[in-house]
């Protein structure tokens, strides 16, 4: 299996970012899980950034899985902090899910 083209295409598109009062960078993760079963805060889960995109694994559906991830990727300066928000991500499509 091609590994790149595959995550090629389950890439949901740009992260968001705002700025907080002080005039910091925070990057806005999806707060509900890319199968939208799960809250992340409470399931557990990681963000881990590399390669242009920032990767976050819901521990609850099964970490390291591509169908499980969100992948979104970066732009522009690193973020300092990151906040929970889904409404940014409410429009993205769900999963194709394998029979
Ligand atoms: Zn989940």
């Amino acid at each position: 299996m091609d590994v790149a083209a595959s995550y090629d295409r389950l890439s949901d598109g740009p992260a968001r970012y705002r700025a907080n009062g002080l005039g910091g960078r925070v990057v806005v993760l999806p707060a509900t899980c890319r199968r939208g079963t799960h809250q992340l805060p409470a399931a557990g889960f990681r963000a881990l950034a590399s390669d242009g995109a920032i990767v976050v694994d819901c521990f609850a559906c099964g970490a390291g899985e591509p169908v499980n991830q969100w992948r979104l990727s970066m732009s522009g300066a690193i973020a300092e902090r990151a906040e929970f928000d889904d409404q940014p991500y409410a429009n993205r499509p769900a999963r194709p899910v394998k029979q």
